[in-house]
């Protein structure tokens, strides 16, 4: 038990940005904990003030006799508030920054919800009518009332909002619904949720045997004590989703809550139907959509128990339940987990931070989990769960790997090999649907030989060069720098340049080579709002284009029944990103890809194009062989000293004049180098990968270590510096931020 305490006075104030430390006092060592709510003498005249205890520790940094004692505890349950400020107190303490910023991360800004109208759809005709209906309509012509129908049978009553969005069914379709009595639009006064219903639900599925021997097991080591988070391995299709459903209905039935984390791109409105469906209106949604006073009213109904589910992005943890049970992470290998702003953190870490302290589950689900995950299970620090089939026998598509040194070789000049070119026309003959893809991640300029596929690496790192401004090529992990080839050094050819292919070009050729095929482009040119997005998704849904071109967001998270094709161009694209996550990341994109096509009545063909097709990612990939990617991939970051072997942290430092942040990098780099103790290698500094934006310049610190403890305290130590330097008269303007295991390249 520790002997003092930190404390924060007051949650409005946004100057008291530090925790005042305070001593315990003997009767109160016992009972103490993070987030009680105190009284404290404070200021001069020791007036008693309200507080809450951040954080118990066994040191301060001021002597005894400078310190006061807490005077009281006012109430011994811990209030969610409480929690709430230990939580915003563990962030800053971990992420680097400022409490402020934590707190505004973790609180909600509190904003009254105006008083706006928000209607309603229910469903008036009996469902035998309904499917009386659907039945009746040309499923071509009339697909988004089918669509409709469809979502009334499985729930009476839908939010307008949604079935505007999400369904995209137009006001005009609703209007003359309305006119036959199927519907009734019902306008209601007070907001209730983005998912509200009326409360009859769809009966649960039985869970097949694999599925129910998954819930079985996390139920019994749970009740003996085993809280340790499970990592849910199923390809996709396996049923994952159904294993969550019933793990969320069995903690609601012990009077726990749940939060079930899920990437924005896959908040799709099958998604939320099946959770609505079970669960009715103690369901509720958070997405980029809403507005502060919403977000702030879904804050409140949580806090007062009107809710047992939140579903939403990483931000959704921060929802205050009183008695949490239960947190799921979907597609938990996914990027946009990790902030990218401060505090940097990532949802998993938080997540396994919140399960452990409310004794909750924590249940990480990806059919291609990160390595950081996987490896925790061969350490016994996760749980490993794993569904092997798809559900109802769906066969895996046949995956093919085209060489295109070799189409180049041939004479083949396009950006389609011929199997690609085939497959395609045989499909548009049919009338099946297509997904092409681009790999856009690898668009930041690595140079490659388009005859022998020779990449460009760093002599000192395995990772490659880019291209620069400067015109020189750059390793942004040591600073190496050297001039750019004018042919292969491997093969001697005059086809080595940085690679550079946009979806836009993609369209217009495939207009050229496919004047009857109807194509849809899916980028972030045509989709600048939200709604542009549901709508391309839509009408793809609704046939009524042969060919959906984009970047890699076509493929996550979306089932297309009637897609039988899948082709990713440049699918190594990725693997020369100057980054050591990239065969990870190429691996699940592939492999997520070779899981959208197809279906049990129609198999899918899945065709990657590539300049490497020996690469260990690629192969197994087209195996959806993840456990031998692991395998090799642990391997290779062993040999190298990569993540999660060990543990990383970048200091990322912003300055607008060129000189000042690579100079601050250094001085601070010193400082590091001289810590006592335990101390990390210390990489750089070197220019960023971007190495300016908007004008402001980046520099890069890379910090490596065994311990993230010893990283830790590198960054306190960059934090006292920098705190410091800026107190001296004309200090340069630099900013400091800090990104442990960093999931982007800076
Ligand atoms: P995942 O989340 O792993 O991708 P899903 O939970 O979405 O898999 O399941 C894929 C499909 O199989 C869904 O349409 C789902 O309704 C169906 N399914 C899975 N398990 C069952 C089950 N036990 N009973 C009935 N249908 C199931
Ligand atoms: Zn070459
Ligand atoms: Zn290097």
């Amino acid at each position: 038990m520790g002997r003092y305490a930190q404390i924060i006075i007051d949650i409005a104030l946004e100057k008291l940005d530090r925790p005042f430390t305070y001593m315990i006092p003997q009767e109160l060592s016992d009972t103490l904990e993070e987030g009680m709510e105190v009284t404290i003498p404070f200021g001069k005249g020791n007036t008693l003030r309200k507080g809450y205890v951040v954080a118990i520790t066994d040191s301060a940094s001021l002597p005894e006799d400078k310190l006061k004692y807490i005077d009281s505890v006012m109430d011994k349950s811990v209030s969610i508030e409480g929690r709430t400020l230990a939580l915003a107190a563990w962030m800053k303490k971990n992420y680097g920054g400022t409490l402020i910023t934590a707190m505004k991360t973790v609180l909600p800004v509190k904003k009254k919800v105006k008083e706006q109208n928000y209607r309603n759809i229910l469903r008036l005709a009996d469902p035998e009518r309904l499917k009386a209906e659907i039945g009746a309509l040309n499923p071509l012509r009339f697909a988004s009332r089918i669509r409709l129908y469809n979502a009334l049978l499985s729930a009476d009553e839908l939010p307008e909002e949604m079935v505007k969005d999400k369904l995209n069914v137009s006001a005009s379709v609703l209007k003359t619904a309305e006119k036959d009595g199927l519907i009734k639009v019902e306008t209601l006064r007070r907001y209730r949720a983005p998912v509200a219903g009326s409360g009859r639900y769809s009966s649960k599925t039985d869970l097949n045997e694999e599925q129910q021997a998954v819930v079985e097991e996390i139920m019994r080591a749970r009740e003996a004590g085993d809280l340790r988070p499970a990592l849910l391995h199923g390809v996709t299709g396996s049923g994952k989703t159904e294993v969550y459903l019933e793990l969320i209905e069995r903690m609601i039935a012990e009077g726990r809550q749940a939060i079930v984390l899920i990437p924005e791109i896959s908040l799709t409105f099958q998604t939320l139907m099946r959770f609505y469906a079970r669960f009715g209106e103690r369901v509720s949604v958070m997405h980029s959509k809403l507005s502060d006073g919403e977000r702030y009213d879904q804050y409140e109904r949580a806090k007062n128990g009107e809710l047992d589910i939140i579903i939403g992005p990483r931000s959704a943890l921060f929802t205050p339940f009183e008695r949490l049970g239960i947190i799921i992470i979907d597609e938990e290998h996914e990027g946009s987990y990790k902030s990218e702003k401060m505090p940097k953190y990532h949802a998993r870490e938080v997540a396994a931070y919140l399960a452990e302290r409310e004794n909750a589950l924590l249940i990480l689900g990806s059919a291609t989990p990160s390595l950081e995950s996987y490896h925790r299970t061969q350490e016994d620090e996760y749980r490993l769960f794993c569904l092997r089939s798809r559900f109802g026998n769906a066969v895996l598509p046949k995956v093919y790997i085209e060489d295109m040194r070799e189409e180049l070789k041939s004479g083949n000049k396009s950006f389609l090999s011929r199997r690609l070119s085939e497959l395609l026309t045989e499909r548009i003959v049919k009338g099946e649907q297509s997904m092409l893809f681009i790999n856009r991640r690898g668009v930041a300029g690595f140079i490659s030989c388009r005859s022998c596929g020779y990449v460009v690496n760093c002599p000192h790192c395995s990772v490659s060069l880019t291209e620069h401004l400067d015109g020189f090529l750059h390793c942004h992990y040591c600073g190496h720098k050297e001039e750019k080839p004018k042919i292969c050094p491997e093969c001697g050819s005059k086809y080595i340049g940085s690679f550079r292919a946009g979806t836009e070009k993609m369209e217009k050729e495939l207009e050229k080579l496919y004047p009857s095929a109807k194509i849809l482009r899916m980028d972030a040119d045509t989709t600048k709002n939200k709604e542009d997005y549901d709508r391309i998704l839509s009408q793809f849904a609704d046939g009524e284009a042969d060919i959906l071109i984009g970047t890699q967001m076509i493929v996550k998270g979306h089932d297309f029944p009637n897609v039988t094709l899948v082709g990713a161009l440049a699918a190594d694209m990725s693997l020369n990103l100057s980054d050591y996550h990239s065969a990870e990341r190429t691996f699940q994109l592939l492999a997520q890809a070779a899981g959208r096509a197809g279906r049990a009545e129609k198999p899918g063909e899945v065709v990657i194009q590539t300049y490497q097709p020996e690469h260990f990612a690629l192969q197994l990939a087209a195996k959806h062989d993840y456990e031998s990617f692991y395998e090799q991939e642990i391997g290779y970051r062993e040999l190298a000293d990569f993540p999660p072997i060990c543990h990383m942290m970048t200091l990322q430092f912003y300055s607008k004049d060129e000189k000042a942040g690579p100079e601050r990098a250094r001085y601070i780099a010193e400082e590091i180098k001289k810590m006592p103790g335990d101390k990390p290698e210390v990489i750089g500094p070197a220019e960023a990968l971007i190495g300016r934006l908007k004008d402001v310049y980046r520099t890069g610190l890379y910090l490596r270590h065994k311990d993230m403890d010893v990283l830790q305290r590198a960054k306190d130590l960059a934090e006292e510096t920098e705190r410091i330097l800026c107190m001296r008269a004309g200090a340069a303007d630099v900013m400091l931020q800090f990104d442990p295991d960093p999931v982007n390249s800076f």
